[in-house]
């Protein structure tokens, strides 16, 4: 099979659509791309923690990113604040960080084996403010770390609106009938309503969970993965006090049947209860969920009831389509990574169709490169709960006693008897989180390594960058006032109020 590529027709018009969207627009200019969605469009309306790769399409694409955070009520986001997870009263702190470039042995790895050469002097608790300059200026003090402020909370909604005003090259189709006809395996064409038909090279099923495109085509087989928490009840919650509220982070607030994420944007917080079915109700959730941010303030608030209990798919691009976002599936909103798989997903494929062609060996390569991500983004959700300490309810006893796959349990193990490093990740396309972001969770979890043996010269490395982390200033700025002129692995450059 050889199909050259000249069109492709994304179908859904969620964040997954326009990202992608984006994505194939800035790295294949040379395509035609349409963006086919129905007249009574409905897409979910969460995923507002993003990762740093969003702010980076968005500048490759050309985009002001000040203009972007007006437009889309968006705030900085320096990483994740845990809280509870680990034993009630704790935290711990996961920012952004492009300290894994490092080296194999960075500052973190250097505090990690100091605890275990004196714990009487270092500990585990003081990880994070030795390690990350962040955690002061963040959590400490509320304010921007621009060495961590690398990616955005942005409103949902408003980031599709945005992408459709400024994609003009991209035709938007509309209409009241959108339906994908399946032949032979393939799709033929998307009918559209007054007998319009849109036809294209390769098709993007960007339908979310109802999955339009790949249903007609193939008897998808799922990713085996039992999933920690499957619903969520999620409201805009009104700012109450913004000077404490609108810190530059995410925070993930652990209870006993769940977590609640608050993701502070300009003008409310996008908030959220997770569960799992099994272990509380609905009503529980949604009285959870208003006690958490007070009566009072909840009282006119509305709140939606999802459910994601969805099945990810092994094989997301089969014949001529490639299912991406939501319907190519889902793990859960815990460290942000709906809207990092999607644009993963479209940085690959761009990749692929960087020759404007595909063949027979395409799908199976591009599927087995997804699934490795997927297993990262798994693994490393998965750690949050397997760890902890807490057994305090049915729903904590039951996620630190249940069986975890394989895969997992291997890796522990692995990082035990070697700090995760860059010998013992697989630093491929397949990788979702460096090896510093694992030591942050470990950490919060007081996780248990083996003393290793370090290189001379690596170890004064890692001991000096320590004692530049000591002694840097502690800049900050107040997540309010500032937005970002330009973001990059190396940091954010912030001006102006707005
Ligand atoms: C509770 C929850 C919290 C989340 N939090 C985060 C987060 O903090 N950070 C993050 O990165 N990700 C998060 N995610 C994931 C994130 O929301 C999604 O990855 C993202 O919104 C992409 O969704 P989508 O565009 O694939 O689907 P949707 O938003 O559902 O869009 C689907 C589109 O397809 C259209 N459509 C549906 N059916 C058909 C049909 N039959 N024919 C044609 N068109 C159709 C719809 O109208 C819509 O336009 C979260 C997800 C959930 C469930």
């Amino acid at each position: 099979m050889f199909q050259p590529v000249k069109s492709v027709a994304i179908v859904g018009a969620g964040s997954a659509g326009w990202l992608t969207a984006l994505v194939l627009a800035t790295y294949c200019p040379f395509l035609k791309i349409a963006l086919i969605r129905p007249r009574d469009n409905n897409p979910i309306g969460v995923g507002e923690s993003t990762q740093p790769d969003l702010p980076l399409r968005l500048q490759a694409a050309g985009v002001d990113l000040g203009d972007f955070c007006v437009a889309c009520d968006a705030t900085i986001k320096c990483g994740i604040f845990y809280r509870d997870w680990n034993v009630v009263g704790d935290h711990y702190w996961h920012p952004f960080t492009t300290m894994a470039d490092t080296g194999s042995y960075t500052a973190a790895h250097h505090y990690q084996q100091m605890i275990l050469e004196d714990p009487r002097r270092y500990s585990h608790a003081d990880y994070y403010a030795r390690v990350h300059t962040s955690y002061e200026t963040c959590v400490k003090r509320n304010l921007i770390a621009p060495e961590a402020a690398l990616a955005l909370h942005v409103d949902a909604v408003k980031l599709a609106r945005y992408l459709e005003r400024f994609l003009t090259k991209v035709e938007l189709i509309e209409a009241d009938h959108v339906e994908a006809v399946g032949v032979d395996g393939k799709i033929a064409g998307i009918e559209l309503d007054g007998g319009r038909r849109a036809a294209a090279d390769l098709y993007v099923d960007c339908t979310g969970f109802a999955r339009a495109l790949l249903g007609k085509i193939a008897q998808p087989t799922p990713l085996v993965y039992e999933a920690n928490v499957n619903r969520a009840v999620a409201a805009n919650v009104p700012y109450a006090e913004p000077a404490s509220e609108m810190h530059p982070y995410t925070r993930a607030h652990a209870h006993e049947h769940g977590w609640t994420w608050a993701i502070p944007l300009r003008s409310r917080i996008g908030s959220g209860y997770v569960y799992h079915a099994d272990f509380c109700s609905p009503e529980q959730a949604e009285r959870n969920f208003r006690a958490y941010w007070g009566h009072e303030r909840m009282r006119d608030v509305p709140v939606r009831h999802i459910s994601f209990e969805r099945d990810t798919l092994r094989e997301p691009w089969v014949g001529n389509v490639v299912a991406i976002g939501l319907a190519a599936g889902f793990v859960e909103p815990l460290e942000a990574t709906g809207l990092n798989w999607t644009i993963s997903s479209a940085d690959l494929l761009a990749r692929f169709l960087g020759p404007q062609y595909y063949d027979e060996d395409s799908p199976a390569k591009y599927n087995a490169l997804m699934r490795g991500y997927i297993h990262d983004v798994q693994d490393f959700v998965d750690a949050h709960y397997l760890l902890s300490a807490r057994r305090d309810s049915d729903f904590w006893r039951y996620q630190t006693s249940r069986p975890y796959p394989e895969r997992l349990m291997h890796r522990l193990e692995v990082y035990s008897a070697e700090m995760p490093n860059d010998r013992n990740r697989v630093k491929s396309f397949a990788w979702a989180f460096n090896e510093v972001s694992w030591l942050d969770i470990l950490n919060g979890y007081g996780f248990e390594y083996r003393k290793i043996a370090v290189p001379p010269e690596q170890r004064a490395r890692a001991e000096q960058a320590l004692e530049q982390a000591a002694a840097a200033p502690r800049k900050g700025v107040d997540p309010r006032t500032f937005m970002p002129v330009a973001m990059s692995g190396q940091g954010t450059r912030l001006s102006g109020s707005v």
